[in-house]
């Protein structure tokens, strides 16, 4: 129900478009498909996508002899759904955990996208699982990034692994490693620095953190979880494209669902880059991040 609360800007807005296409043309013909075409990017399900499914109404329709726009909807949403939920698409991709001891996942992400926010949810929903969750606050370098996860940590009494701001932050989750074995922490959660004004910069810093991961807990990170906030549309798709690059995401989680009527980018990030949705936030608080479900979304937005 939530879920289909967080959509329902992508949802109404989608679904008014095409409503409002139907009512216009009432019979199909090329100019229709042009608009239709256009409805579609504009929800950001992104343009190969549209191009594929355009192409494969156009061939339906002929193919059943389709003449009546009202009776092309049902099919839009119908080979909406078989579009992305081709294949492996349909499957939800849990978290990575190690279940035979210490999980360490690591957060990246440029600022503002939620990443905070979203460790804040995460370490309460593992929490409220029966899981020892410990923070490292590797964000060293924006002001107020540390404080920020320290809320977080009291809010949901989860202990918060710092150093003050400017620190290395491999030297940052060192202490996190090693607080994390001597307190038996189940998951560590960790935040990484977020500006992209200095790529270079910022990729080796991540690189560095991984490798300390990597020489301390052989196997780890288990999770590299990208954060893109769904209202910046395409951009998300570029931020993605850029860390995948550099660093080995294994999954995305996807702020600010709730803000958006582009929520297609969803789709076009798991289309065009492959790399599954874990996640999606649908909100400010705590209890506003939920596991991705390909099906349940794709009916969300719609259905
Ligand atoms: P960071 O810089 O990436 O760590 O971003 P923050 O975690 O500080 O989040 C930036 C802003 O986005 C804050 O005001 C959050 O409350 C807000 N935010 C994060 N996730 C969501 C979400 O899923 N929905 C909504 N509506 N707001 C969110």
């Amino acid at each position: 129900d939530k879920y289909k609360a967080g959509l329902s800007k992508t949802r109404s807005s989608f679904s008014a478009k095409l409503n409002d296409l139907v009512a216009r043309y009432r019979k199909v013909d090329e100019d229709f498909f042009e608009d239709l075409e256009e409805v579609l990017i504009s929800a950001d399900v992104g343009v190969n996508t549209v191009m594929e499914l355009v192409a494969e109404l156009e061939l339906e329709a002929k193919r059943q002899n389709i003449k009546d726009a009202i009776d092309l909807k049902e099919l839009i949403s119908e080979k909406l759904v078989e579009i992305y939920t081709d294949g492996d698409y349909t499957a939800e991709v849990p978290l990575n955990l190690n279940s035979a001891g210490l999980s360490v996942i690591l957060f990246v992400g440029v600022n503002g996208v939620g990443k905070t926010t979203s460790i804040g949810k995460l370490a309460y929903q593992l929490k409220q699982e029966g899981k020892k969750v410990l923070l490292v606050a590797g964000d060293t370098f924006r002001a107020g990034a540390i404080e920020q996860l320290g809320v977080w940590g009291e809010r949901i009494g989860v202990e918060v692994i710092k150093q003050s701001e400017g620190s290395d932050p491999a030297a940052v989750m060192y202490d996190g490693i090693q607080a994390a074995r001597s307190r038996g922490a189940d998951v560590l959660l960790c935040d990484t620095a977020g500006r992209l004004q200095n790529k270079v910069n910022l990729m080796n810093e991540l690189s560095k953190v991984k490798r300390v991961i990597e020489r301390e807990i052989p196997g780890a990170p288990h999770d590299v979880l990208l954060v893109l906030d769904a209202t910046t549309g395409q951009n998300a798709l570029v931020q993605a494209k850029t860390f995948s690059e550099t660093t080995d995401v294994t999954g995305i989680v996807l702020t600010k669902l709730d803000g958006t009527a582009k929520g297609g980018i969803v789709l076009a990030i798991r289309k065009e880059l492959n790399i599954p949705v874990k996640y999606v936030g649908l909100g400010e608080q705590m209890t506003d991040l939920e596991k991705f479900d390909p099906n349940a979304f794709v009916y969300g937005l719609f259905a």
